[in-house]
């Protein structure tokens, strides 16, 4: 009898939360994946490589010198998979390197790296990995390595991108490799700059699967707020309306022409804007590991609310 008392005074497990609007995580060290899928994310919405190539503790450019791209893409690929398999099928999108030249250079072969007057608007992300194709190749190859072991849950995101031009290139680089965008893998850039946002139009026409908002970066760069200057920590918001109005135009372009929306950055960790991003009509939100469940909740409340809004003006109709 006693044991029975006990047995139903057991928590059942709480009835996950469905929502229409995926929720991911963002995960930054392949390490934390298990921890990442325990939330229930519905797959990664960033795997950022910065930390791959730290614990390697070699600049990637030393590989490519030393004539040996082989060790970097298994470096690649060791930590991918971690993560691709812990999380398939589910979408793990994998952003190619955006490392500021004031991050790598204590790695071994980082020592020349340049000293830029400001890292942040400097050779980094997209532009930097064109002027160094070797390594976007490389990343790229890694990725296909991964899709022909079954791994086709991979995609690929490209950060920092300002011109259509970008992306075209980087399209075919990938191409140069014998893999597809689109047709063999999802293919994808970062909303970070203005600019992209502004003509993100003229990025649908290159071709896109995804876009991702990195709202930390678009903050910086919308407000001209340094993300890093605790002077201007007061200044740094991504409520800002003109930040808001400029998601919400390339939710709106994608929604039209079909492609999935996503936010990586911060912002997606915050509740209260996260309900703005549901009602803007986004179709995917990541958050760190510990704000998925909050996201998650979130999501939901917007949802129904938004559901609820609608129910209620056809009745009236
Ligand atoms: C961002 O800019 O919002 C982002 C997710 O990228 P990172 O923080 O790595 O620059
Ligand atoms: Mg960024």
């Amino acid at each position: 009898e006693n044991k029975q008392t006990k047995e139903s005074n057991q928590t059942a497990a709480p009835a996950p939360i469905i929502t229409v609007t995926e929720v991911k995580a963002n995960v930054s060290m392949p390490e934390a994946a298990q921890k990442a899928s325990q939330t229930g994310a519905d797959g990664v919405g960033l795997l950022r490589t910065e930390h791959m190539m730290l614990t390697s503790g070699v600049h990637p450019k030393k590989f490519i010198l030393d004539n040996n791209e082989e060790e970097l893409i298994k470096i690649l690929m060791e930590n991918i998979i971690k993560v691709a398999d812990v999380f398939y099928p589910k979408p793990v999108w994998y952003r190619t390197l955006d490392a500021p030249t004031d991050e790598f250079q204590t790695l071994e072969g980082g020592e020349d790296e340049p000293h830029e007057h400001n890292p942040m608007l400097g050779w980094r992300g997209i532009r930097r990995e064109l002027d160094e194709p070797e390594i976007l190749k490389a990343e790229f190859k890694a990725v296909k390595r991964l899709h022909e072991k079954g791994y086709t849950n991979i995609g690929i995101m490209l950060p920092l991108v300002q011109h259509p031009n970008e992306l075209k290139k980087a399209k075919e680089l990938a191409e140069e490799i014998g893999f597809i965008p689109h047709k063999d893998v999802d293919f994808g850039i970062m909303v970070e700059t203005p600019a992209a946002a502004l003509i993100i139009e003229d990025f649908i026409e290159v071709g896109l699967d995804f876009v991702s908002f990195g709202t930390n970066d678009l903050t910086q760069y919308t407000l001209a707020v340094d993300r890093n200057n605790e002077l201007v920590a007061k200044n740094y918001t991504e409520e800002h309306p003109a930040i808001l109005k400029l998601i919400k135009r390339v939710i709106e372009k994608c929604n039209e022409a079909g492609v999935t929306t996503s936010i990586c950055g911060q912002a997606g960790s915050m509740p209260h804007i996260v309900e703005k991003l549901i009602e803007y009509g986004i179709t995917s939100v990541s958050a760190n590991t510990d704000a998925v469940e909050t996201v998650r909740k979130t999501v939901a409340r917007s949802e129904q609310k938004l559901v609820l809004k609608a129910a209620r003006k056809s009745l009236k109709e």
